[in-house]
């Protein structure tokens, strides 16, 4: 079934690449932050061309709950404790100021795209730790208060809410700022040069290289793979459930997310690491639970979605590597891609145009932080073991870097648990780092 944002509003194609173009930038990928970044640096009167795999939108953007929020979960305590005062009220701020601008960018273009001012929650069991997140938010300048009373099903003791939040439908809002973008669609990017992308149909020559594929997809330099993994998850539109004020995420593994749009919730939740759902029974299990939740609701929508998650839980944004200074990279949003791509477009431009951005150094990939040892050598080992399992036991492998690809019954694709590349049953790729799909004789 198609996301309830594909169901409600179709975006007019575009013809693909023909011939090789002169450019100042171009933007692979035009999902949100291709869109984003296109449209920021065109603002600044920097000649920018998007190519893009597909449709536009067609990636993760068209199948996201699209909750504009710096909330992102439980996380702001904990990132003072790891990662410091300064940088963890860098990352939030980063995020309010990504509020902000979709705010000022939808009033300013006169943008209708069903875009809602409204309260974010997270809320929890653990009414002390919920206290601490309400506490330390507010010293890092967000607008949160430690609330006990929120009106919902889900069995809770506690939240925190962050006011003056937002959501809106990613579809709409995307055409609008598309409009004034010049993107070629069904041009995939097979080959980058130092200021040259090529595409089958043609190239575009370009001084800034904007790598805003979702996932990085090339493996040298950079090596993104080695410091990502991803993690998908499900979500329903149901109606008959009656309406909810605000939008809600629960802490944990095995937490749901709610929010309103229009006569439907959309509830999500069952998240898992991409290539580790070879059980399936994710939507069955979404069903159940928003039954309970909403008795007598109506499932009128099912999708699923994937984002890229990094060792320290803060994005990738800023240049691909330091032996390629035209290049820029913006991924890894930890599902929270909304303001993360907005925060990264403002910071892309910045870099871009040369000016100073009080955020850039903590989304800066070039980092390195002691907190990434052990996630990144659990990813490096997930790899390692994927690469070398088919050694002993066979199985089907993924054209990305030769991991052991996992059958998803519940999407009837073929997952890479390493870097989420997904294929379907005909070995034609889905998504993900690889440029090839895998042999048909082996997928079916
Ligand atoms: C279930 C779920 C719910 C979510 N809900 C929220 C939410 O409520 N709020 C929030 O903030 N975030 C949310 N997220 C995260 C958010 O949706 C993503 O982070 C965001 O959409 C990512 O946007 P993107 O532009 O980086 O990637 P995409 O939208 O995937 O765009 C990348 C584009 O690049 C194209 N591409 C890939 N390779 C090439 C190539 N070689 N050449 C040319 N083009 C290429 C693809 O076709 C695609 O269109 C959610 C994520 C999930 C999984």
């Amino acid at each position: 079934m198609e996301s309830i944002w594909k169901q409600t509003y179709e975006i007019a194609s575009r013809p693909p690449l023909c011939g090789d173009i002169r450019a100042e930038a171009v933007v692979i990928g035009a999902g949100m932050t291709g869109i984003l970044t296109a449209w920021q640096l065109q603002r600044e009167g920097i000649r920018t061309v998007v190519l893009e795999a597909d449709r536009i939108a067609s990636g993760q953007t068209g199948h996201t709950t699209a909750k504009i929020t710096a909330q992102h979960g439980d996380i702001l305590a904990d990132f003072v404790r790891e990662k410091g005062f300064k940088t963890a009220a860098k990352y939030v701020r980063a995020n309010l100021a990504a509020v902000k601008e979709y705010e000022r960018i939808i009033s300013g273009e006169g943008i209708s795209c069903d875009f809602e001012k409204t309260d974010s929650y997270v809320y929890g069991q653990e009414e002390e730790r919920m206290k601490e997140e309400a506490k330390v938010s507010r010293q890092l300048g967000a607008p949160a208060f430690f609330v006990k009373d929120i009106s919902f099903p889900v069995s809770h003791k506690s939240a925190v809410r962050f006011s003056d939040q937002a959501q809106f439908h990613p579809l709409k809002f995307a055409d609008a700022l598309a409009r004034s973008l010049t993107i070629y669609e069904k041009s995939p990017v097979k080959e980058v040069e130092d200021h040259k992308v090529i595409t089958p149909g043609g190239s575009v020559a370009a001084k800034h290289i904007i790598f805003a594929a979702h996932f990085p997809f090339v493996n040298f330099p950079g090596m993104y793979f080695a410091r990502m993994h991803q993690e998908r998850s499900y979500v329903l539109a149901i109606s008959g459930a009656g309406t909810i004020d605000g939008m809600y995420i629960g802490t944990g593994k095995k937490s749901y997310s709610f929010r309103q749009y229009g006569k439907w919730i959309l509830f999500g939740g069952e998240a898992h690491r991409t290539g580790e759902n070879a059980e399936g029974g994710k939507y069955e299990k979404l069903k159940r639970a928003a039954e309970q939740f909403f008795p007598g609701c109506r499932v009128e929508a099912a999708w699923s979605a994937q984002d890229c998650m990094t060792a320290d839980k803060i994005p990738f944004v800023g240049t691909y590597a330091s032996s390629k200074p035209g290049w820029y990279v913006a991924s890894g949003f930890q599902k929270w891609g909304m303001t993360s791509s907005m925060a990264a477009a403002m910071i892309l431009r910045d870099q871009i145009c040369e000016r100073p951005n009080p955020y850039a150094d903590a989304f800066a990939p070039a980092r390195f932080s002691v907190g990434e040892i052990g996630p990144v050598g659990k990813d490096t080992g997930t790899a390692v073991k994927q690469l070398v399992s088919p050694i002993f036991r066979g199985g089907i492998r993924c054209s990305h870097l030769g991991c052991r690809l996992v059958w998803n019954p519940d999407e009837q694709t073929w997952d890479c648990p390493c870097h989420g590349s997904r294929f379907d049953r005909q070995g034609r790729k889905k998504e993900g780092p690889a440029q090839k799909g895998i042999c048909c004789k082996d997928a079916q």
